[in-house]
């Protein structure tokens, strides 16, 4: 689905990302393991748009990203969960919601309630708080949202932008459930970037490991979690 070629990419001239090649196969879990600073929001930004990459190819469904306007990267069929969540934070549950339906919602059937309903019966929380307040919501919670947001949009690649930052070991693993559950239930495709080796790699099918910009192993997440050198720098062992 996403093609990746020798990107390098960065900012005012200096490259974060270097010479850098990735797929995400249709239907998968893809996951993007790295310790901070290592460039995993700048890979999301650039494939959202956000970021102009320096070199390289950037390809959806064969298609060339690069250059596009952010808009028109979600209208190819990509919606980026920033890190941070970045709900708004005077609107309700359910108005952050509205805000997130797109042509693509409305071209899907059963359109935005059908969409809702799904965003519901997933984060159940997220339906008894629907009439609150962004800003008022715990961090979880603002999780659900932001990924309820990305649902609503009717994508075909969800970017997930470390996910489980802030949040409590139970509320991840949650969280990291329903991603799962979205991916078998509709087939929704993910790129998800993540400091969280252990979770990640628990619903991830493949992943990478970046280091300064540069990928340093991929391979199936069950050969990425018994690598040595992995499980000492990301899995604490
Ligand atoms: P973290 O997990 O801490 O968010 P990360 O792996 O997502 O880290 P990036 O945020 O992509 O890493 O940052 C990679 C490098 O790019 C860092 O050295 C950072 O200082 C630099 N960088 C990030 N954003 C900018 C920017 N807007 N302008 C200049 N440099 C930036």
């Amino acid at each position: 689905m996403l093609e990746i070629q020798n990107l390098t990419s960065g900012y005012a001239g200096m490259p974060v990302l270097k010479n850098l090649s990735l797929t995400v196969e249709t239907g998968s879990i893809v996951v993007v393991l790295g310790a901070n600073g290592a460039g995993k929001t700048t890979l999301m930004n650039t494939i959202s748009g956000l970021v102009r990459p320096m070199s390289g190819h950037l390809l959806m469904e064969g298609r060339p990203l690069a250059g596009l306007a952010a808009e028109d990267v979600v209208a190819a069929g990509i919606s980026h969960v920033p890190q941070g969540r970045r709900v708004f934070p005077g609107l309700t549950v359910g108005e952050n919601l509205i805000v997130a339906v797109t042509a693509a919602t409305k071209r899907a059937p059963g359109g935005f309630d059908q969409a809702l309903e799904e965003v519901y019966e997933l984060f159940p929380r997220l339906k008894e708080r629907r009439n609150q307040l962004g800003w008022s919501l715990s961090g979880g919670e603002q999780q659900m949202l932001a990924v309820g947001r990305a649902i609503v949009a009717r994508p075909k690649l969800i970017l997930l932008d470390e996910p489980s930052l802030g949040l409590a070991p139970l509320i991840f693993q949650s969280m990291f459930d329903a991603i799962a559950e979205l991916n078998r239930r509709d087939g929704t495709t993910f790129l998800v970037v993540e400091q969280n080796a252990e979770q990640a790699l628990r619903i991830g099918h493949r992943a990478y490991v970046m280091e300064l910009g540069e990928l340093v192993a991929e391979g199936s997440t069950a050969e990425i979690a018994r690598d040595p050198a992995i499980e000492k720098a990301y899995l604490g062992a």
